[in-house]
């Protein structure tokens, strides 16, 4: 194996990784019942990583036990980011067997944000702005969830399938948007190719940092991809968590946080080239990239451009200025709600997602401090404590009927939207935005 070190002399668009391989001896968390230790880069197989920050021992997300159960013994996983200095992937030191974080009672969500819907809907004209569809081209999307993706491209008279491993598959079928439910894999494609034939386009919507073979679902994505076929993915992106302290969305689910360079490194060790790329608003900041097979389209002026920025911006010091601002935002975080209890007021938290168990976990919030956390009716969570916590989460009514002085955004990432639709049903207190800055701010 040849491992070329990416050198201070180098230029910010120096060749990818191509003569890295991947692991050869494959060391998986999954069906373990337990978790496993990263001591060599999930991508580039490298020993040199070095840790980024340590948010300290979390519980599973879906640890949740309904209100009123007796604390009892449960399992907290470590949470050390490292840094690859060789393919440069952000990593998270300890793999955890997604039978675990994803038991079968676990529920699908499905549904969406306006933010995400519009993504979608935006994702749909880039791509036929930049790639023109021909009317009989397949696109498939990998976790198609309900659809809402595929249907921009459905209703505009396209082929669509969509590979989903929850019942959120049974909503897309029932718009009319063939789903199959499973997870995504070489069986699968097989499958998917035999009755469709190969993609044009294929679609991967903040999945590729979540499953744990990465190298087995890109050679997959390859089987499936037409030789002028476009791999189109969209991640969490690691210069959005570095800019804006997002160490909120880590946690066990996510197992890799990347960049540009980071992604054309591992695509590129299977013969994909990055064609373009630009930054997205989902998710408190994102990456979309185009990659496809080498040489089979011009690469942009985006790519080169986004490699020199995160050269810039992505460096050692910059890695080691965010665990500076993640400790002072949490000692900041911590002052504020201090004040804000000493006056006597009462703080609810609004939203539950997976990202506000970390946030709860490493700030050391607990039910003296916050004295709920509110989810929208029929969410699954209502009637549970939050992971690690006695802090109960209840229905969000409760806001407009107690009208507590503060309200805890916990979905910070879209606190515009929260504040006005929360304004607008009634609450009229004041809002706690939790990062990057912590702050109060009231309702326009
Ligand atoms: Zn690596």
């Amino acid at each position: 194996m040849v491992l070329r070190k990416l050198e201070a002399e180098d230029s910010p668009i120096s060749e990818p990784l191509v003569d890295t391989q991947p692991p050869k001896t494959k060391k998986l968390a999954v069906g373990t019942g337990a978790s496993i230790v990263v001591e060599r880069c999930q991508v580039c197989d490298s020993s040199e990583l070095e840790s980024v920050i340590f948010i300290g021992y979390l519980p599973p997300v879906n640890t949740m036990p309904a209100i009123g159960t007796r604390p009892s013994e449960q399992p907290a996983y470590p949470a050390q980011v490292l840094h690859c200095r060789v393919c440069q992937l952000v990593q998270l030191g300890l793999i955890v067997d997604p039978g675990i974080l994803f038991p079968p009672s676990y529920p699908y969500t499905s549904g969406t944000t306006k933010i995400l819907r519009d993504n979608f809907s935006q994702l749909y004209e880039e791509v036929q702005n930049l790639f023109p569809l021909a009317p009989d081209d397949l696109v498939v999307d990998i976790g198609s969830n309900d659809g809402t993706l595929l249907s921009n491209f459905f209703n505009a008279g396209h082929r669509v399938f969509g590979i989903e491993p929850t019942r959120a598959g049974d909503l897309a079928n029932a718009r009319g948007i063939p789903t199959v439910m499973s997870f995504f894999g070489r069986d699968i494609v097989r499958h998917v190719v035999e009755k469709q034939g190969q993609a044009k386009i294929i679609t991967a919507t903040n999945v590729f940092a979540h499953i744990e073979d990465i190298h087995e679902i890109v050679d997959s994505v390859l089987d499936l991809l037409r030789d002028d076929g476009l791999f189109v993915t969209e991640s969490h992106y690691l210069l959005s968590l570095v800019e804006t302290l997002q160490y909120d969305t880590i946690y066990h689910e996510h197992l890799r946080y990347y960049s540009l360079t980071s992604l054309r490194n591992l695509l590129a060790m299977h013969d994909l080239e990055v064609v373009h790329a630009r930054r997205i608003p989902t998710h408190g900041g994102s990456v979309r990239v185009y990659a496809a097979r080498k040489g089979k389209y011009p690469v942009a002026d985006s790519v080169s451009s986004m490699l020199a920025t995160e050269r810039q911006e992505l460096s050692d010091s910059k890695l080691q200025l965010f665990r500076e601002g993640v400790v002072r935002s949490k000692l900041e975080l911590f002052a504020l709600l201090k004040d804000v209890k000493a006056s006597g007021s009462k703080v609810y938290a609004i939203g539950a997602p997976s990202r506000a168990s970390t946030l709860v976990n490493y700030v050391g919030l607990d039910e003296g401090i916050i004295d709920c956390v509110l989810e929208i009716k029929g969410s699954y969570k209502i009637g549970k404590y939050m992971p690690g916590t006695l802090i109960p989460v209840l229905e969000e009514g409760r806001l407009y009927s107690d009208q507590p002085e503060y309200a805890l955004l916990l979905s910070w990432h879209i606190a515009d939207e929260l504040i006005s639709n929360l304004a607008r049903r009634g609450f009229r207190g004041k809002f706690i935005i939790p990062l990057p800055k912590p702050r109060v701010v009231s309702a326009p």
